[in-house]
């Protein structure tokens, strides 16, 4: 990465607690046009937490965060709150797309129109326009035949390909996904693993909590290991899955999930 460029992210000293347990402490990150980051860490170490709250779904305690240099969201450490700026807020959201575990679909919409409701809603998008946008963007997820039917039809594989569909059609600068494919038979995260290869080929920044291992390597700039709220070691793939190695702790996680 050519760290000369300015960060399309910058996480300062992010902290979110819940009662006394502080799930995410004081992270530093810097997250680069184009890059393509991977998350791991054991159950609790609060990666979705610090996805969460990069993307302000979490009032965060302390900290803050910078959206191409512009400060979006932050809270003091005397506690004093600025995240109810509702222009800022707003304006971050639509330019981070979020995908999560279990999809999150309205069920009630078709898939069309799942994927039309963002650009119509937040973009405010004339409906011609909309409807333009969201097929376009379930042609690219290879669901173009689906856009009839009710998310209840459908595998979860070709759910989450819709879930990343209705978050790329607010044509976001930043990608999250939370454990995309932890909620998928064996033989569907595939599919989901193709189309998000596809977006990182076209320069699409990511971050992206999995446990796989073999996707991580293929696809990572960088792999971070979370541990307790830190980030415990991070490095490119080459680094971090040899030198990773002698780190007992990330030893052990990475045993475990062979
Ligand atoms: P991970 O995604 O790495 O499994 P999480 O970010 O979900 O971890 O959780 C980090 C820690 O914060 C865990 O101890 C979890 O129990 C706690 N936590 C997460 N969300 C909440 C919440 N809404 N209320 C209280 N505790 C929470
Ligand atoms: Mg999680």
């Amino acid at each position: 990465m050519n760290t000369a460029r300015e960060p399309l992210i910058r996480l300062e000293g992010i902290t979110k607690r819940f009662k006394n347990l502080t799930a995410v402490d004081r992270i530093d990150l810097d997250v680069f046009p184009g890059e393509k980051l991977v998350i791991i860490g054991p159950s609790g170490s609060g990666k979705s937490t610090l996805l969460r709250s990069i993307n302000l779904l979490e009032e965060i305690d302390d900290g803050v965060i910078r959206f191409q240099g512009r400060e979006v969201g932050y809270v003091t450490s005397h506690g004093r709150r600025h995240l109810d700026r509702p222009p800022a807020v707003c304006a971050l959201r639509t330019e981070i797309g979020m995908v999560f575990q279990h999809f999150h679909l309205f069920p009630h919409m078709t898939v069309l129109g799942n994927v039309m409701e963002g650009p119509l809603i937040v973009r405010k998008m004339p409906l011609n326009e909309a409807r333009q946008v969201a097929t376009d963007m379930l042609s690219k997820v290879g669901l173009s035949d689906k856009r009839d039917v009710f998310p209840a039809t459908l595998s979860g594989g070709q759910k989450q390909r819709v879930a990343i569909a209705r978050a790329l059609a607010m044509r976001p600068k930043l990608m999250l996904f939370d454990e995309p494919t932890s909620a998928l038979d064996p033989e569907l995260v595939g599919e989901v693993f193709d189309t998000i290869h596809t977006l990182a080929d076209e320069g699409m920044t990511m971050i992206i909590v999995t446990h796989h291992m073999g996707f991580a390597r293929e696809l990572a700039d960088r792999v971070i290991f979370m541990e307790s709220g830190h980030f415990l070691a991070q490095g490119n793939p080459h680094e971090f899955f040899s030198v990773g190695q002698e780190n007992e702790r990330i030893r052990s996680f990475l045993n475990r999930l062979l």
